[in-house]
């Protein structure tokens, strides 16, 4: 099938759907082409489903869901031992077609399936993720307890930034707890996840428990709006994600919506010099600034302020190349859209009065001249009415603001829409222990650049970076694909037991 399609190939296939086991080719009149950023070979290309065929992958995972429900714990839990070990075996040949139509380097590219292996991983632990409670005696004889069920047919919606490790913050977790999924991957770069998502039935997974229809808003919307779908889980921009959360919302679902991001580091004039430099280097223009995560304001405290020229001289070494490249720091942006936007938001800096440190616009690669390449670019001067500082970039662009005090930096990062991830760069535990506590962010790394959490604690996000109570993986996402019910119950041995009528509401 198509997901096995490999960068040389030359024959240009068709995506398919799954729909209840079976891979099915759409009959849509609507493609579009999965482009490789670096050299605009066209990959593959991906249908924006029928609603019928959404309608049916539904119908898929409402049917399967009657028997998946009820499979012992200890099933579900070997078909993920079996999809992690595929997941370790395939994930070399994997990266190269998610680096090939995502554009991140080979090294970046494992790591993005390593972040999702780790929680196929976690989800081997359903055993004990899943255990309800047990409280004996609440009452004379009474004991009550509680069940975690599964809730019935969910969906996940993911961006083009991380095509394995998002799939698999979704899939996994919500099948393990014994629900039914489907899956709408991005459409710009679908390939490396079909193909975990082939991996996923070799490992087991019966037909119509995972589906998946591809599309854009039409198929989306279709998602959030049916009556058999149970949750949403939603990663992508906050434009969207707003959208998604509410429509859903209306519509009585669950839903888990991962949205945008501004992430402020603060560097404190104290912090270990060069281990920070090398952080918001690395965090800021690592993926072409294309992660959730990246780096995209540095804040610099005090006589931190004296650091810009050093970060100008580390930044300006990096190698802007093809993923493919060996020794590439920096890889294309996913689409020549996502390239035209960068470059009007650097435009719109200079002419808002930033000082314009690195200028990335007229990269060239040899050999990859139609790549939708721009360097490394840093901003100084920067101030917080400006769009490079109030908009999303997602490209290679890092912005530095100048406070005089933590106190100032705090309530900077604060005041700013998203609240993502942050980090502090600093050798001061008091200091630490004051941001950590004040500052109102999902995610906060002491003097750690990109703070993912691993899987067995929880992503999360504050203000314009998250909607919804409970995140992706650790023990949130347990309690978002499963309804809790208490169980209260009595057992009499004998028949001549005979309490009376009780009117009340006590428990005797
Ligand atoms: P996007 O919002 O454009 O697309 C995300 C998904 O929504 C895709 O599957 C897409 O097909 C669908 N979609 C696009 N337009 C839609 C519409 N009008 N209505 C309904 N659905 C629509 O995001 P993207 O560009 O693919 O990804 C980048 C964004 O994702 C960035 O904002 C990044 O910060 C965010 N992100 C957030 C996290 C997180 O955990 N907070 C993680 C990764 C990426």
């Amino acid at each position: 099938m198509n997901a096995s399609l490999t960068p040389g190939q030359t024959k240009v296939e068709q995506v398919k759907l799954l729909i209840d086991g079976q891979w099915v080719e759409s009959k849509t009149s609507e493609w579009r082409d999965v482009v490789n950023p670096a050299t605009q070979q066209v990959l593959a290309r991906v249908p924006f489903a029928t609603a019928e065929e959404v309608d049916a992958a539904i119908a898929a995972g409402q049917r399967a869901f009657k028997t998946w429900r009820d499979t012992p714990i200890g099933a579900r839990m070997r078909i993920m031992l079996k999809l992690q070990a595929l997941i370790r075996e395939h994930s070399k040949r994997i990266a190269v077609v998610l680096s090939a139509e995502q554009g991140k380097t080979i090294a970046d590219a494992e790591g993005d399936i390593f972040r999702g292996l780790e929680v196929v991983e976690h989800a081997c632990s359903i055993g004990s993720l899943q255990m309800g409670e047990f409280a004996e005696n609440v009452a004379g004889g009474v004991d009550t307890y509680t069940l975690r069920q599964p809730i019935g047919v969910c969906a996940g919606i993911t961006p083009f930034n991380f095509p394995a490790m998002i799939p698999l913050w979704m899939f996994p977790m919500a099948i393990v707890c014994g629900n039914t999924f489907v899956l709408k991957p991005s459409e710009q770069d679908p390939l490396s996840t079909m193909m975990l998502v082939e991996l996923a039935l070799e490992a087991g997974v019966p037909a119509g428990v995972l589906n998946v229809v591809h599309g854009g808003k039409q198929v989306v919307d279709a998602l959030c709006t049916h009556t058999d779908i149970k949750a949403i889980s939603f990663v992508g921009s906050t434009e969207v994600g707003t959208h998604v959360y509410n429509l859903a919302g209306q519509h009585g679902k669950r839903v888990q919506s991962m949205m945008g991001a501004k992430n402020h580091a603060v560097v404190l004039p104290d912090a270990n010099r060069t281990q920070t430099l090398n952080a918001l280097v690395g965090a800021g223009f690592g993926a072409a600034g294309q992660r959730c995560m990246a780096t995209s304001v540095a804040v610099l405290v005090g006589k931190a302020r004296e650091w810009l020229p050093d970060l100008k001289a580390l930044a300006a070494n990096l190698k802007v190349n093809a993923g493919s490249e060996p020794g590439t720091d920096v890889g294309p942006l996913i689409s020549k859209r996502a390239k035209e936007r960068v470059l009007g938001l650097i435009e719109s800096g200079i002419k808002e009065g930033a000082k314009l440190e690195l200028d990335g616009r007229d990269v060239s690669v040899p050999g990859f001249e139609q790549g939708n390449f721009v360097g490394p670019t840093l901003f100084s001067g920067v101030t917080t009415d400006m769009q490079i500082y109030t908009q999303e970039i997602f490209g290679p662009v890092l912005v530095v603001l100048e406070v005089d005090t933590l106190d100032e930096a705090i309530a900077l990062v604060n005041r700013n829409p998203f609240g993502n991830g942050t980090g502090l760069f600093t050798q001061s535990g008091a200091a630490a222990r004051k941001f950590q506590n004040e500052i109102d962010v999902g995610q906060v790394g002491i003097n750690i650049p990109i703070p993912v959490p691993v899987p067995y604690f929880s992503f999360t996000g504050s203000r314009g970076s998250k909607l919804g109570d409970l995140g992706p993986y650790g023990k949130q996402v347990v309690q978002f694909y499963t309804q809790t019910k208490t169980v209260t119950s009595r057992w009499f041995d004998d028949d001549s037991v005979n309490d009376g009528v009780n009117t009340t509401i006590s428990l005797r």
